[in-house]
């Protein structure tokens, strides 16, 4: 049976990156060796590397001045790595869920931070709007996409200061003004490819401003300097965000990525908000379409068991919700077809009939 793939990260992948990644896996660029076994430094992976970058300004349209860098250690590096480059005295934080928190909270380590907004007295279901930024404030950190919850902020906020982002779970989902950013960081294993890899984006002039030392391997400047060479990158993943790359401009890039999404998640939403034994979790105007929660209305909570079963007979996969918000969270990404997206709906529709 073909199986739909839900889960919220690590999570689907086009075909194109799984196939491209199993022919290098046994041959890598005709050298006869597996992508696994190859040096960093080859001229091979040097290409592979350089062409990603490349890929990526070219997609998101980033103007000269920034840097692209590969990193290891996972969105949740960046949680420090950010305040520890970009941090001289001040800092204003967006609290919108679990990594936004998680950042704030390394972020205390190098700074005054002021929380400007929270959502956590409505257990993160929305975006709070209405917020100041102190003029002083070095910079304004925001969670795009908060996966967990599924709320978004699908624009580039306007501030009077600059932008620091974490866009794990919807980089490449929209256009973004990438001019209004001194930093935007991404875990790859949301929407491009398998974990292992975070795409950091950091404007040139935003670094070497704190006086603060830092230790070489958390200085983004010492990953600009070697091109995210200074120690060994995670060469596979690097592959692979590259196949996922190719993959999107062949879409029609992020413009058709939108389109495609909105699409999507418009199916996915209509049929919660139709079908009598559902509900929305997330407000309606902050709606992520990445990662889409919903619940059992409350007339029909003791079916969720029964549901889970039905929808994993049917082929769902990984649309358990996370435990902090519970019910189902169906993440759908840029790889998901929408023909998946219609399986679920037709799956939702099939378990209604029989209630
Ligand atoms: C998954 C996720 C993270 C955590 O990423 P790691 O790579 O596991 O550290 C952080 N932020 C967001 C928005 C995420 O979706």
């Amino acid at each position: 049976m073909k199986k739909h793939n839900f889960y919220a990260g690590p999570s689907i992948l086009s075909e194109y990156t799984i196939k491209n990644t199993a022919i290098a896996v046994e041959d890598f660029a005709g050298t006869g060796l597996s992508i696994l076994e190859v040096s960093h430094r080859s001229k091979e992976f040097v290409a592979v590397s350089d062409e990603a970058r490349a890929l990526i300004k070219e997609l998101l349209d980033i103007p000269a001045g920034y840097d692209v860098l590969f990193l290891g250690g996972g969105a949740s590096m960046q949680f420090c790595m950010a305040p520890f480059n970009l941090l001289k005295k001040k800092a204003s934080y967006l609290d919108t869920g679990t990594w936004a928190s998680n950042a704030i909270k390394e972020a205390k380590f190098f700074g005054e931070i002021d929380v400007v907004a929270s959502s956590k007295e409505a257990n993160y279901s929305y975006i709070p709007k209405g917020y100041s930024i102190a003029g002083d404030s070095d910079y304004f950190h925001f969670t795009s996409n908060n996966t967990i919850y599924g709320t978004e902020m699908r624009y580039d906020p306007d501030l009077k200061v600059r932008l620091v982002c974490d866009m794990s779970s919807d980089i490449f989902s929209r256009p973004i003004d990438i001019s209004k950013y001194d930093l935007i960081y991404a875990g790859a294993q949301k929407n491009l490819g398998p974990a292992g890899v975070t795409v950091v984006i950091v404007r040139e002039e935003a670094l070497g401003q704190v006086d603060r030392p830092i230790p070489t391997m958390l200085d983004y400047r010492t990953h600009v300097k070697k091109e995210s060479m200074f120690n060994t990158p995670p060469v596979l993943p690097i592959f692979s965000v590259l196949q996922t790359l190719k993959w999107y401009k062949m879409q029609g890039g992020v413009e058709a990525l939108e389109q495609n999404n909105l699409e999507k998640a418009a199916i996915l939403y209509d049929e919660i908000d139709r079908n009598k034994l559902f509900k929305g979790t997330a407000a309606t105007e902050d709606r992520s379409i990445m990662n889409v929660c919903f619940v059992m209305n409350e007339a029909y909570q003791e079916l969720e068991e029964e549901f889970a079963k039905f929808a994993a007979a049917a082929g769902m996969v990984g649309i358990k919700g996370h435990r902090s918000v519970g019910g189902f969270r169906a993440s759908i990404y840029n790889a998901m077809p929408k023909t998946s997206v219609e399986a679920l709906v037709q799956t939702m529709k099939a378990f209604e009939k029989q209630h």
